[in-house]
Parts: C-alpha cells; structure tokens; sequence
C-alpha cells in the first residue's frame, strides 16, 4: 500500500504526445480534427487536481478561449477519458462529476474527508487484483472504476474530540 502525490504539472513535450494520441483516436473515429476539441484536452491536461466541468470553463476563459460551449466540453470530457488522457473521480462530491489527469500518472484511489475536503491518493495492488477478479466472476469487462473511501480524517477528528 502506498500513498501517491501529485506529479508536476505536464509540460509542452507532454502535452504534444497527449495531444498526439487524442488525434490519433480522433482519425480511428472518423472524427475531423477540431481546435476547440485540443483546447479543451490543453487545459484539463494542465490542470492540477481535481476539478468540474465549471472549473474547466472557467479555465479556458482564462485561456482566452471563448468560443466553447458548455455542451461541447460535456461531449468532449469523455472521449478524453475513453483515450486515457483524464480518469473519472470523486463521483461522491455529488454536483455533477470531477476528473483529474490520467495521462502519465498513476492509477490511484481516494479518500476523503467528509468534513474539510482533504484527499489522499492511494494505491493497493490488492484491491486492484480483487476488483479485476470481481469484475471476471460476473462476467464483466472492466473499461474502468471509480473507488471512494468516506471518512474523518485525522484532524478532523482531533478537533472533534476537543469539542
Ligand atoms: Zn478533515
Ligand atoms: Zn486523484
């Protein structure tokens, strides 16, 4: 078991071989090519953390980036997520999904902190082996998951125990 942290922010080098293979899976689909569609994947890429779709629009404001509909970085997020550039996350925040950069990181699962929000990213090979095993004893081929543990975390529940 291990604890995961963040890693730096992508660089262009990293951004050019994400950007590279959203434009190959873009072609298998017969897709066109879209500068919108390589705006969208730039700023998730280069977002830290966990964030919304709102957090994205706001980001690509920032970027000068004007042009986008909300409808289309709703239709764009999860072929992001089909190609492996971004992961699904912290699906019991409860207002509408986050994502967070998958693309030259590690799989990771979380736990959270009901009270103040803290998040640690952690990995268990073990849970990884029984979810697989899991998922084969029901027939089920695994695309993805999204595994969540709620709690108190450790200050939070020192505070608690103060009064
Ligand atoms: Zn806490
Ligand atoms: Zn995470």
């Amino acid at each position: 078991m291990r604890r995961v942290t963040e890693p730096p922010v992508l660089d262009e080098s990293g951004l050019d071989r994400a950007l590279d293979r959203l434009r190959q899976a873009v072609r298998r689909r017969g897709l066109k090519g879209s500068s919108v569609r390589d705006a969208i994947a730039r700023a998730a890429l280069q977002r830290r953390g966990h964030f919304s779709v709102d957090d994205l629009l706001k980001e690509l404001r920032e970027r000068g980036v004007t042009d986008v509909h909300t409808s289309t970085v709703y239709r764009v997020l999860p072929l992001l997520v089909e190609v492996g550039l971004l992961q699904m996350t912290l699906v019991s925040a409860g207002d509408g999904a986050r994502y967070e950069r998958a693309f030259e990181r590690e799989h990771h699962d979380h736990l959270i902190c009901t009270r103040c929000g803290k998040i640690v990213e952690f990995e268990v090979e073990a849970i990884e082996a029984l979810q697989r095993e899991v998922a084969e004893r029901f027939g089920f081929r695994l695309t993805d998951h999204v595994h969540e543990l709620l709690g108190t975390c450790k200050d939070c529940s020192a505070a608690a125990a103060r009064g």
